[in-house]
This record gives structure tokens, C-alpha cells and sequence, in this order.
């Protein structure tokens, strides 16, 4: 670490990068499979590649509402078309076209027998039973061929890929109903804080509601993960080491928040250093510097800050990429955008920080971005009004207008 940038006089606290290769030495792809039916697949990693058996499209087809015809009919100088039958979608013409013939056929339905060409209903001229082609055709035209989008034999999807709504929907393409799967990674999530309310009842002076148990919710729901909710524990070192054993016992990973600091009532990081083992405390970033990492028994242990803005912060940036991990997945590729500040950014050198930001376009069609406003880590509001991140580096500080900064556009 850069002693002389080191502003906050914390030299145990780790660089990001650093801190996500810790973690990264820790993380175990969960080993067990299932093959679940297609309809519930959304999000869940698959644990073999799929091998197409067919090719899809299974048969070549018309792309457009119009007539198949041999295109060598054409180039021996015949243009006036007898009709000879229709090809709907799901009900092909069921013979070979001849000489001097066509077929009127519909999007999507089989190129019959004999034809290799489809002209567009509205380049044609219709006489009767006949139609008459003026301009030029290219042979094969209009036509969607068998195999244009998966071949049959190929390699479709990894192993280790996650199912997305394309992905569903190319092994629906397949025939294939069921997909083997890796088995869901069981997290189990709590709050800590004698303060803390449940939303529903009453404050008590001194009191608020708890909200990082709903914000870490939504984000693990975007995962395919199962969520074990255990609720709200107090500062209580006795009360907090049952849940945390029993957690340990029953999930593949836990994330707690609050109670990870340096205050009287933040037992988190001597607990886990009593019943696991702590790999790393503090990150140097902002916000989120408090993070204590480490395992009890085979359970991955993440105790998040108690701030909100740095529980969503800490998940986003280290807990979802370590997840997919575990998931049997790779970390995703965060996208990262160049935008020229709109308005200036206070920060002081030391720590990378996460301001939460606007992306927007300027008259010119150049992306620009604005802090939202006020940035303490409590402001959850400024989670909600930001569509991204403002990525600041360790050693930067102020920033004035017209500067370029990097972004993360927000993905939940
Ligand atoms: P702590 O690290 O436990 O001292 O918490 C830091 C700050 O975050 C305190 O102001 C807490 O009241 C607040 N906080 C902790 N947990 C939650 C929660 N679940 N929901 C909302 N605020 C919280
Ligand atoms: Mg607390």
C-alpha cells in the first residue's frame, strides 16, 4: 500500500483488487447437480455443455410472405408463374414444384420440393392464377436456412454458463425440456444491531427500520441463489454465535450486516476469529472499509458494514462476483464507461470510492454524469436515484468539470 496516500492512517486496510484475490483463494464451485425442468432454469449454472442434436432451424424456410420459385426458370427467361399451391407455417406443401410453377408461401412455412427462391408478395405482379416477376431475384433470397442459428453437433453452451432468458429460450430451440444444472448455493442472510426495527411495526425511540436485509434480498434474488432469511439478530455475542453455527450448518455462504466495526457493540469480527477464521477485515475503499471475510467450517462468512449504501456497495463489487463463483460461474465482466464530469466531485486521496452517480447525455450525444448529491453512506435514497457508479481510484482527488471519470452503469 502507498504509505503516503494513506490518508485515513489505516495501513491494515487492503486494496480491492487485493482483497477480491483473497477471497478468491477461498471460493469452492459447489459440486452437486440437478436436472431441472426449463421453466424454472432462469439464473441457475448449467454443469455440462449442451451439444445441439438438431440443427435449428431444423429446415430451411421463407423469411417473408410471398411465392418460392426456381430461380433457373427465371435465367431460361421465363417470368410469368403458374400457382400451383400455398405453404403455411405448420403445413407444408407436400409437392415437388415443377417447371415454369410457384407456390404461395407464408413466413416461417417450409420451402417446398423443387424451389429455391422466395420474391416478396409485393415484387410481384398477380394475373389470375399467375404471377409475373419483373425485376431481378438472387438466388436463395428470403429463404432462413436449416442450421443458420445452431448446428446440429455444435458446442451451444459451456459449462459453468448462466441461464439468462437467451439461453432458455435456445434450449427450448433445442427440444431440450430439462437442463442439468449446478445445485442452488444456499445463502443465509441476517442483520445485526439492537437498533434495528422490523418494517410493520412500531419505532421505539432510538430506533430504525432495518433495511439492508430487504436491499441484500433484491440483490441475491437477481442470482438464482436460495435465500435462507434468518432475520435480525441483536448485539448480543451469545445470541449472534448460535445463529452464526447454526447458519454455518445449514448454508453454503452467510452475509451479516452491521456490528463489523470498531465500536463496543460490533462483535462480528471476534466472533468469527472465535468459531472460523478471519482472511481479511478491512478494504481499503469507500464506502464499505469495515468487511470482515473469512469461513466457519465450510460456510464462506461476509459480514458486510452496517452502513446500506455500503451493504449494496460491498455486494455489488466483491459478495456477487465471489457467489458466482461458487455458483460454478465466472465472475461477470463489468462493464465500464468513459463519462465527462457535469459537475464537480469532492474526494480526498487514500481509499477507491463509489459515488453514486447519473449517467446522462449532453447536447452533443457525449455521456456525461453527476453525483447525486449528499454521499455518505447512509444516503440509501442516493442508491435509488443513481443509474451508476462513479469508479474513483485510490489516488485520485477532486475532480472538476469537463474531466473524463469511469462509470459502472447500475445492474440491480
Ligand atoms: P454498525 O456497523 O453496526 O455500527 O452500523 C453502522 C450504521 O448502519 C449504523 O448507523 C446502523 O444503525 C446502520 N445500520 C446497521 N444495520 C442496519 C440495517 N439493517 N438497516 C439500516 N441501517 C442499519
Ligand atoms: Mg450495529
Amino acid at each position: 500500500m502507498n504509505r503516503l496516500t494513506d490518508w485515513d492512517g489505516d495501513p491494515d486496510a487492503m486494496p480491492l483488487e487485493q482483497a477480491r484475490a483473497r477471497i478468491r483463494d477461498f471460493l469452492i464451485p459447489v459440486d452437486g447437480t440437478e436436472t431441472i425442468p426449463l421453466e424454472v432454469a432462469f439464473q441457475r449454472t448449467l454443469a455440462e455443455d449442451v451439444i445441439a442434436p438438431m440443427n435449428v432451424p431444423p429446415h430451411d424456410y421463407s423469411a417473408m410472405d410471398g411465392y418460392a420459385l426456381r430461380i433457373a426458370d427465371l435465367e431460361n427467361g421465363i417470368s410469368r408463374f403458374e400457382l400451383a399451391g400455398t405453404s403455411y407455417a405448420g403445413h407444408p406443401y407436400p409437392d415437388s414444384v415443377q417447371e415454369g410453377r410457384c407456390i404461395r408461401i407464408m413466413t416461417g412455412a417450409l420451402i417446398p420440393e423443387g424451389c429455391d427462391t422466395v420474391v416478396m408478395q409485393e415484387h410481384v405482379g398477380v394475373e389470375g392464377k399467375s404471377i409475373i416477376i419483373s425485376g431481378t431475384l438472387r438466388s436463395g433470397q428470403n429463404i432462413r436456412r436449416a442450421g443458420e442459428d445452431l448446428q446440429c453437433g455444435a458446442v451451444v453452451l459451456s459449462k459453468g454458463c448462466a441461464l439468462r432468458p437467451a439461453e432458455m429460450g435456445l434450449l427450448a430451440s433445442l427440444g431440450l425440456s430439462e437442463v442439468k444444472v449446478t445445485r442452488k448455493l444456499r445463502v443465509a442472510i441476517f442483520s445485526t444491531g439492537d437498533e434495528l426495527q422490523q418494517p410493520g411495526q412500531p419505532l421505539s425511540p432510538g430506533q430504525i427500520y432495518d433495511s439492508n436485509r430487504y436491499t441484500l434480498i433484491g440483490m441475491l434474488a437477481g442470482m438464482g441463489v436460495e435465500v435462507l432469511d434468518r432475520g435480525h439478530l441483536p448485539d448480543d455475542v451469545t445470541a449472534m454465535k448460535s445463529a452464526l453455527l447454526e447458519a454455518a450448518r445449514d448454508a453454503d455462504a452467510m452475509l451479516s450486516s452491521g456490528g463489523v466495526s470498531v465500536g463496543e457493540a460490533d462483535h462480528i469480527r471476534n466472533l468469527l476469529a472465535e468459531i472460523g477464521e478471519v482472511a481479511l477485515w478491512k478494504i481499503a475503499m469507500k464506502p464499505g472499509k469495515p468487511l470482515a471475510f473469512g469461513r466457519i467450517g465450510s460456510c464462506l462468512f461476509f459480514g458486510l458494514p452496517g452502513n446500506p449504501v455500503a451493504v449494496m456497495v460491498t455486494f455489488q463489487q466483491i459478495v456477487r462476483d465471489a457467489l458466482r463463483i461458487c455458483m460454478g460461474q465466472q465472475p461477470a465482466a463489468g462493464l465500464m464507461l468513459r463519462a465527462i464530469c457535469a459537475s464537480p466531485i469532492k474526494k480526498l486521496p487514500g481509499r477507491i470510492e463509489f459515488q453514486r452517480g447519473i449517467l446522462a447525455r449532453d447536447p452533443q450525444g457525449r455521456l456525461t454524469v453527476s453525483p447525486t448529491g449528499a454521499q455518505g453512506s447512509g444516503i440509501l435514497s442516493s442508491m435509488s436515484q443513481a443509474n451508476c457508479l462513479i469508479v474513483l481510484p485510490e489516488s485520485q482527488g477532486n475532480i472538476e468539470v469537463g474531466v473524463e471519470v469511469e462509470v459502472q452503469p447500475t445492474l440491480n
